[in-house]
């Protein structure tokens, strides 16, 4: 048993050297099956919830099942009582009131909702050679030639004239036809091949084909087009008008999936942030008596910079706080400077395929649990919040004394780009904030890849956080 005593060099380096080892050797085979279960409650809600919309009537579907009910203002809520608070159908906050008074400080987590996608424009249909066409504009930040040739299905709204409703989506069902963006045959693609990866298929070329059939009337010109729209007018109610008053966004037709011969990661559309949305929600649904009382908001418009009314770069999540705070009779600054947020957002996980492009002793690794991320931001940490070493410290010994296995990560080489979350509007507000999120492979593509240990662990991160 001497010669397995352990030498005064290798006990020093146990003790003082950093020991980060991956997640599945830290693991009992029980917590591992906990995570894979924990994550086929996600696959599901990926699978329902792929835009904005969407996932805001599946968070409050699972809300009222856990007990909340819709927000009153002004209504002076009691300790454990539980709310939600729908902006504009497209954002949602959720909340349980807790034991110490809200001058306390409030647990904020926050998530967004909205993924890259394609849009219609507002007169999107058209035909070209008796082929039926939408015309899109991409939202957020993708790589266009990823989203050709492969099945995209149409969610979203359409408004009438008059304001009535229609709610579209088609391409889920295994019995829906789905739509797809073409693109040029190796073939014939000489002049393609030749320009640069950005330009391999241009914004104007994201057409989506949507039909092919005339309309047989040899006294109308666009047969096609008239063809496609009598579908719509029938199943919708809706005229070619109606369709610039819509927000109908084309999502990739594929359903969340296991990856892997392991199945040890989840494959899916809107990974980025709905790993987070979903944990951070569960989170706040599995709350028990906070001391503090906790919120969390899924919020829509990250991808395209956070501007708009149901975006976190305008007041409304402060306007729900003052409100908030004005039943109990504290101002709403001081709550808001009391209190701490975990920006709930995705990280680049390192891809051996492409190591050059990250700084492999700040990347976040698969299986090495939730990332902490102390700054994002490009170039010289231009737009970027970054957290103090005294927050970093505070939700590190948190985790650490939870069990919560995390790693911290960066976005990528210092000049290789750089990227965003929410985390700098809500540290402007005043809050202590830090981004805490899934590493994630493939960000920003139609399909993207994270693992389910660590989508578990952003879970329980989310969930100690509430309960501390
Ligand atoms: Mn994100
Ligand atoms: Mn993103």
């Amino acid at each position: 048993m001497a010669s397995e005593k352990k030498t005064k060099g290798e006990l020093l380096s146990e003790k003082i050297l950093s020991n980060k080892k991956n997640a599945v050797l830290r693991l009992t085979e029980k917590q591992i099956a906990e995570a894979d279960s924990f994550c086929e409650g996600y696959k599901e809600f990926m699978n329902t919830a792929k835009i904005e919309r969407e996932a805001v009537i599946e968070a409050v579907r699972l809300a009222k099942d856990a007990g909340f009910k819709e927000y009153v203002k002004g209504k002076k809520y009691k300790a454990g009582e539980k709310f939600y608070f729908v902006n504009r159908g497209k954002a949602v906050i959720l909340g349980i009131i807790g034991k110490e008074p809200l001058e306390n400080g409030i647990r904020l987590a926050a998530a967004h909702i909205d993924s890259p996608r394609l849009d219609l424009k507002q007169n999107p249909l058209y035909e070209d050679k008796e082929l039926c066409l939408f015309k899109t504009h991409y939202y957020g930040g993708i790589k266009k030639y990823q989203w050709t040739a492969i099945p995209m299905a149409l969610h979203g709204v359409i408004i009438k004239a008059g304001g009535e409703k229609v709610c579209v989506n088609i391409g889920e069902d295994e019995s829906d036809p789905v739509l797809c963006v073409t693109d040029i045959l190796p073939h014939l693609a000489g002049e393609q091949m030749k320009r640069n990866l950005a330009q391999g298929i241009k914004g104007e070329e994201l057409n989506l084909l949507i039909g092919s059939r005339p309309f047989k009337d040899d006294k109308v010109s666009k047969k096609v087009k008239l063809n496609i729209m009598c579908i719509l007018n029938e199943k919708y109610g809706v005229t070619e008008d109606d369709l610039v008053s819509a927000e109908l966004e084309a999502v990739p037709a594929f359903k969340a999936c296991d990856v892997g011969f392991d199945r040890s990661m989840v494959g899916a559309y809107g990974h980025d942030d709905k790993v987070c949305a979903y944990t951070a929600l569960r989170a706040i649904l599995d709350c028990k008596a906070p001391k503090k009382t906790c919120l969390t908001c899924l919020t829509d418009k990250e991808e395209t910079g956070s501007d708009g009314n149901t975006g976190l770069n305008s007041s409304y999540l402060k306007y729900f706080i003052c409100d908030l705070a004005k039943t109990y009779g504290f101002e709403g600054r001081n709550v808001i400077s009391a209190s701490e947020c975990l920006s709930a957002d995705v990280n680049a996980a390192f891809d051996p395929t492409f190591p050059e492009n990250y700084e492999l002793r700040n990347s976040s690794q698969i299986n090495y649990g939730v990332c902490v991320t102390k700054f994002t931001g490009a170039r010289g940490k231009s737009g970027t919040s970054d957290a103090s070493a005294e927050f970093v410290s505070r939700i590190r010994d948190l985790l650490d004394s939870n069990d919560v296995i995390w790693q911290t990560g960066e976005l990528g080489k210092v000049d290789g780009g750089g990227g965003g979350t929410v985390a700098q509007y809500i540290a402007n507000l005043d809050m202590d904030v830090i981004d805490v999120g899934v590493p994630v492979l493939s960000m920003h593509a139609p399909f993207e890849i994270v693992s389910k240990i660590d989508t578990f662990m952003a879970y329980k991160a989310f969930k100690v956080f509430f309960a501390d």
